[in-house]
């Protein structure tokens, strides 16, 4: 299968180039050409299979340039050493009309495992096949769990070194933590002063530095990214997809072809990209809603078209969803109008002007498939108390902000169908917010807090937090947004 260009359908490369490089030069997206069409009894045989064997069914049909065996070996990441249940991505039963699909058994406790822990395999592989024989420097901008994800999945990976960015102040106790204290030979982490925005951008500079990018080439490494503009990132998430509709068949909570309704709490759009993907697929999947909290670019634009990122920013409870520039929206615009040019326009008035507009049938196919609702902080804790209380079930701030944009669009609409709402990360990587939903007011500082929430609601701390107590932090480097490059050469030297 070829990989293309958001920005220029004419450019084309493979799977394994487009893993490798991460970025296209032109500065879009790399994305397959065509979207394959699951066969039509899949459905019924994924059914039968383990995560594991799912995993390989649905990537092999993207990555033709790899084996089976390949697939398999890289598969087994989903095993018992790295996540806590069999099922992997269980899914949990809510109501009868409202399921969870927990995606933060992993190793750091949140949604990104599910790609990051196959990425690396999937990236050296990529690098062996290309015969590259530099060292790939991994650059990472993160919002909170991209980093600790990232740095999990390429420790002590030969041939990787990798670099992390985090905004130094937006980011919670547990999740800093977790980056301070990250093992391994070929890591580092850097707190940048700014908001994600200004990481994730100091990055993308980083990137597109010609020098630097020949000064490093001359030393024998060479930049790719494991954000969620890798393909990498993207498509280990259809399986998830798959896997729960395959989950509820083979439960039979569902008949087959019942259409099922798909909740994400919502940043740089990766997740619910994948979502959008498994239906084109085939997968019978129906609404895409749209959760965002007060950083709500996403709501308008899924309301009115017009993508404007000129606006406040605010630092919330669900810190991975502070986000005001989507880069994964580039692939959506890309297959709603099957025309590069278009997306580069959009693009580049989005770089000049902070903003774009769709219009016509581009705009229709879009309000066809997602929807967009928001959620403030104090809705949240609201949300976070009530499910609790109702359910017996502790959902972490991102999820909630979920859970609240599924019931805002069924009171708007009516929709009833069976909705499955995306949990992206353990409660216990959060636990102030969710104290204090529980009505908590005196919060214990620090890592106490966790075995506070766990005598609270009787649920166990997860292992990796757990094991947070006794490490001592590794690094201790800021740098002002402007000066990230001073951090690449620090860790290179
Ligand atoms: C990254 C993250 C999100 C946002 O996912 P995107 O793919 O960027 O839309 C939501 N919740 C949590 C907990 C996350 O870590």
């Amino acid at each position: 299968m070829q990989y293309i260009s958001t920005r220029n359908t004419e450019y084309q490369c493979s799977a394994a180039q487009a893993i490798a490089k991460g970025l296209a030069e032109d500065g879009g997206l790399l994305t397959p050409a065509f979207i394959p069409k699951l066969p039509a009894n899949a459905l019924e045989t994924l059914k039968e299979m383990s995560y594991q064997q799912r995993a390989v069914y649905i990537i092999k049909l993207f990555l033709d340039d790899f084996s089976v065996k390949e697939l398999t070996d890289y598969a087994a990441v989903y095993g018992a050493e790295k996540f806590s249940t069999p099922a992997v991505a269980p899914v949990r039963e809510v109501t009868d009309d409202t399921y969870c699909l927990e995606l933060w058994h992993g190793p750091t406790c949140a949604f990104k495992d599910m790609a990051l822990q196959m990425l690396p395999h999937l990236l050296t592989a990529s690098l062996e096949k290309l015969e590259e024989r530099k060292t790939v420097c991994i650059l990472v901008a993160t919002s909170g769990d991209t980093g600790k994800g990232a740095l999990e999945g390429f420790r002590d990976v030969p041939g990787t070194r990798i670099l992390v960015f985090y905004p130094k102040d937006s980011v919670s106790a547990v999740q800093e933590l977790q980056m301070l204290t990250q093992e391994g030979q070929n890591v580092g982490v850097c707190a940048v002063v700014g908001n994600f925005d200004d990481a994730q951008t100091g990055v993308k500079t980083l990137f597109s530095d010609v020098a630097l990018r020949d000064e490093l080439a001359q030393r024998g490494y060479f930049f790719s990214s494991a954000n969620s503009i890798n393909w990498g990132r993207i498509l280990p998430q259809i399986v998830y997809y798959v896997s729960a509709y395959c989950d509820l068949l083979r439960d039979e909570k569902i008949v087959p072809g019942e259409t099922v309704n798909i909740c994400v709490p919502t940043g740089n759009f990766g997740n619910i990209l994948s979502a959008y993907y498994a239906k084109q697929m085939g997968v019978p999947l129906g609404k895409f809603i749209c959760a965002s909290n007060s950083n709500n670019v996403l709501t308008d634009f899924l309301h009115t078209g017009v993508y404007n990122r000129n606006r406040t920013f605010y630092h919330t409870i669900s810190p991975s969803m502070d986000i005001l520039i989507s880069s994964n929206l580039e692939r959506l615009l890309l297959a709603l109008t099957g025309e590069s040019e278009q997306v580069k326009g959009y693009m580049t008035s989005l770089a000049e002007s902070g903003q774009y507009q769709l219009e016509g049938k581009t705009l229709e196919k879009l309000q066809r498939n997602f929807v967009g609702y928001c959620c403030d902080d104090v809705r949240t804790r609201e949300v976070i108390g009530e499910v609790y209380r109702t359910h017996d079930y502790l959902i972490d701030p991102h999820t909630a902000v979920a859970f609240d944009a599924l019931a805002q669009y069924r009171r708007e609409t009516g929709d009833a169908a069976r909705a499955i709402v995306v949990s992206t990360a353990s409660p216990f990587k959060f636990c102030d917010s969710a104290l204090e939903a529980l009505g908590e007011e005196l919060l214990l500082p620090g890592l106490d807090s966790l075995d506070q929430l766990s005598e609270k609601t009787g649920m166990p701390i997860p292992k990796p937090l757990a094991e947070l107590r006794g490490k001592a932090p590794r690094f201790d480097r800021v740098v002002e947004k402007d000066r990230m490059v001073d951090a690449v050469h620090e860790m290179l030297q």
